[in-house]
């Protein structure tokens, strides 16, 4: 009887079997920035994605080894407190904030080794291409557990951004996670050039695509020719939800849709779907707080998407393995 009282529980119920799978996973985070956010800055808000890139360079002139030290700590101790038991996160590592970060992570990882297991990134905010930018980026691809891309960063070199990074995880036996599709418009189709690339360097089953959300922009038939290629490549998609749900009003006539990766045709075509905060109390997201339970939930919603078990997965092993973590640590 007191069983069935809270049969409507759906939320207990997730994440007393989260608990059960080893624990939370926060695949996609950039904490070397999280908590930057001052009122002062809460007014850029609005600004175009490509203008708060630059917006961030001066605090990450300005920041010390230990402050960045601490707004990482600060964040891993929030992710500890809720479940998380495997965290992946962006660094930035380029001319601007040169290895400090590197510095920072690498002082974190000693502190929390017992608590939680953190995979780092390299965030390649300067591109790969340009000189300068090439020489942080092979900095940082040492020091990172998994290649980071971003190659809206090299707009208009996009393919080339993408072999340097190939060539760069092939060297150095590493995954690849890439930041596409970010703006929510049919105009972009990384993605697919992705998936593409990921065929013709024979890394399949190495190259995890983040966000994903220009998608959901396209037509049926263009998403399912996608999926065939991803499906190819073995690649895996990561959905932060509340990063990119603010995507802002456009005149752009598509298909009716909310911001986010579709995820439930992802799960159909048996693409494995991951899960992450992406960036908390920053210029880009001041409100978001870093909750698992609030991606999942807006995930869950935003897609119509009511598989318990596939959310349980989702949130679990199938974010362990873009990570390429095997087990849960104890
Ligand atoms: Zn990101």
């Amino acid at each position: 009887m007191t069983s069935n009282l809270k049969d409507w529980d759906f939320k207990e119920k997730i994440i007393q079997e989260i608990k059960n799978k080893g624990g939370w996973v926060n695949t996609h985070s950039h904490l070397d920035r999280a908590y930057t956010v001052t009122s002062k800055t809460l007014k850029l808000g609005n600004k175009h994605l490509h203008k708060k890139w630059e917006i961030v360079d001066q605090i990450k002139k300005s920041s010390t080894v230990d402050q960045i030290y601490d707004r990482m700590a600060f964040a891993i101790e929030q992710q500890i407190s809720q479940g998380v038991t495997v965290l992946g996160s962006f660094i930035d590592v380029d001319n601007v904030i040169k290895d400090k970060s590197i510095k920072a992570a690498q002082r974190v990882r000693d502190k929390y080794k017992k608590d939680i297991q953190l995979v780092f990134i390299n965030q390649a905010l300067k591109g790969v291409i340009d000189p300068k930018a090439k020489k942080w980026f092979d900095e940082g691809a040492q020091f990172v557990d998994i290649i980071g891309g971003l190659p809206a960063k090299d707009a208009g070199k996009e393919a080339e951004h993408l072999d340097i990074l190939f060539d760069t995880a092939k060297q150095l036996k590493k995954m690849v996670h890439v930041h596409v599709d970010q703006l929510n418009t049919k105009q972009e189709k990384e993605t697919e050039l992705l998936a593409k690339k990921t065929i013709e360097h024979n890394l399949a089953g190495k190259v995890v695509a983040i966000h994903g959300v220009s998608l959901a922009a396209h037509p049926k038939k263009y998403r399912q020719k996608v999926y065939r290629l991803m499906k190819k490549a073995k690649m895996p998609l990561i959905a932060c939800p509340v990063a990119w749900i603010d995507s802002i009003r456009t005149e752009e006539m598509a298909v009716t849709h909310n911001s986010i990766a579709p995820v439930e045709e992802l799960i159909t075509e048996k693409i494995i779907v991951a899960i992450g905060t992406d960036n908390i109390a920053d210029v880009y997201k001041p409100f978001a707080d870093g909750s698992m339970w609030t991606e999942l939930r807006f995930l869950l919603e935003t897609c119509h998407f009511y598989d318990l078990k596939q959310l349980v997965n989702i949130s679990t092993k199938n974010s362990r393995k873009v990570l390429g973590v095997k087990a849960a640590i104890k």
